[in-house]
């Protein structure tokens, strides 16, 4: 049933490697709608075995994967799976295919110093966060689960260790082409290539070797830029959008300094280690086609003349910002209701988020309020901002002139009545620390799985309190 599907591409590659075992590893949060939708059907008893390295995956051989990286723009030549341990890949009773990576597993030949070693804090965050971006519509790694390992972790202070257990439909980051054109190694290249266009369900025809490969860049140039829209659409930053952190099918990977935009800003940033605003919420698109460019020039590794493939990379990347360009407007369009093209819609848009930066109005709020009106229901629980007033003026005159159910259906499946809010994520995770569970959580969860649902929330979820110029987000080890 499962299998170790990136050891053919070379031991250099798929380094095997034995996840550290934990005898007194407890299962601290199971999704089981990830268990069951994957077909997997473990019982408590088997994910806790399977998952604290007792008890191995049946038929297959765990290993670390190398990958280089641009982190922060600096190129880092050997990074690789540090604190992690792909277990094994399944197909899943969806027909996907399925990697099982676990992570705070215990220290590889990547480790480079660190102690391959995960906290609580950072496992809890991941599962939240991880399963409120995919119920909001953001393709994301799953996470099956976290374990508490009954160690403790050095961080600043001692801290509970966990394990996380992530489910990815692939692990392939720009990062690993990058390290396998480090190495110059074209056989192994091709073959990451095949298994990566077979994931994205494309396939590679070696007789059209060339047009293969630049499909599979538009593809990935498309997945990242249809991402980056998704984010901007829920108001997620990332925070550490490096190319180690950035899978090639588009799906969310590495929950470290993530948060949730609240008061609107394009130059949000709560990363610590963010100082120039490298990966501010305004900037994530800019960087995601940068990335691309980076899988680019390692993709050149597969031609014999560079000179025409440069050519045709340089007009794929193009395609990116036409086809972001495109998504944006529409990301508004979708958001306000604006189903028809008007000719005040583009000075409606730039009005509103002028007024929202200037005033730190809340973003999901926000759009929820306008949501509220046009559903004629709620409009307690999402009052419109005083600052909007005069604007809400021009856009009721353009909406107005729509069929006001077709509008207000559009708008609630474009804006969450409620996302993972950063201060209740923090007291989550607090609890998990305090008592090793959290009776916020267990409803709250409930809740993200449905965000677009507008109904009568807890007022403690709605409220936008942390102060987005103090909160920080530090990398997740
Ligand atoms: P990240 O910032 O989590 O994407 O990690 C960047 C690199 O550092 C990856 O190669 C990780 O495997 C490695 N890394 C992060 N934390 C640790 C740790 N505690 N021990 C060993 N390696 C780590
Ligand atoms: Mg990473």
């Amino acid at each position: 049933m499962f299998y170790s599907r990136y050891t053919p591409i070379g031991e250099q590659f798929a380094v095997p490697a034995a996840p550290t075992v934990f005898k007194d590893a407890e299962l601290v949060l199971f999704n089981s709608s990830l268990n069951t939708q994957f077909g997997l059907n473990w019982d408590a008893e088997s994910a806790r075995l399977y998952l604290s390295g007792q008890q191995p995956l049946p038929d297959s051989h765990s290993v670390c994967l190398a990958y280089s990286g641009h982190q922060f723009g600096q190129f880092n030549p050997t990074l690789g799976d540090g604190r992690a341990h792909l277990i094994g890949s399944f197909t899943a009773s969806t027909g996907d295919i399925i990697d099982l990576q676990l992570k705070g597993s215990g220290a590889t030949v990547f480790s480079r110093g660190g102690d391959g070693l995960c906290a609580l804090g950072p496992a809890v965050r991941e599962f939240v966060m991880s399963h409120a971006l995919s119920s909001l519509g953001v393709p994301s790694t799953g996470c099956l689960a976290v374990l508490s390992t009954g160690q403790s972790v050095y961080r600043q202070g001692m801290l509970s260790g966990a394990v996380v257990a992530r489910t990815a439909r692939s692990h392939i980051r720009v990062g690993s082409f990058q390290y396998l054109a480090l190495q110059q190694d074209e056989k192994a290249m091709t073959l990451l290539l095949e298994m990566a266009m077979k994931d994205m369900g494309l396939k590679f025809d070696d007789e059209r070797r060339d047009e293969s490969i630049f499909l599979f860049f538009q593809s990935v140039c498309e997945a990242q830029c249809d991402l980056m829209l998704k984010w901007l659409q829920v108001g997620f930053i990332h925070g550490v959008m490096n190319t180690d952190n950035t899978l090639i099918n588009g799906e969310t990977i590495d929950y470290g300094p993530c948060a949730m935009m609240e008061a609107f800003s394009f130059s949000r940033v709560f990363s610590s280690i963010d100082r120039q605003g490298r990966y501010a919420f305004g900037q994530q698109p800019n960087m995601a086609s940068w990335n691309c460019g980076r899988l680019a020039e390692s993709l050149l590794l597969l031609f014999s003349e560079e000179q025409p493939a440069i050519e045709r990379f340089s007009a794929i990347l193009v395609n990116f910002s036409e086809r972001f360009n495109d998504g944006y407007q529409q990301l508004w369009r979708n958001k306000l209701g604006l189903l028809q093209v008007h000719i005040d819609d583009q000075a409606l848009v730039t009005e509103l988020l002028e007024l929202m930066t200037k005033h730190e109005l809340d973003y999901t709020n926000t759009f929820a309020s306008l949501t509220a009106l046009k559903l004629h229901q709620l409009q307690d629980q999402f009052p419109v901002a005083e600052a909007l007033k005069p604007w809400l003026v021009k856009w009721q005159a353009i909406t107005e002139q729509y069929d006001d159910g077709q509008v207000a259906a559009m708008m609630v499946s474009h804006n969450p009545a409620i996302i993972p809010r950063n201060d209740l994520v923090e007291e989550v995770i607090n609890d998990y620390y305090q008592q090793g569970n959290s009776t916020l959580l267990d409803t709250w969860l409930e809740a993200l799985s449905t965000p677009y649902q507008y109904t009568v929330y807890p007022e403690k979820w709605l409220k936008s309190q942390s102060d987005p110029n103090r909160y920080q987000t530090f990398c997740g080890t």
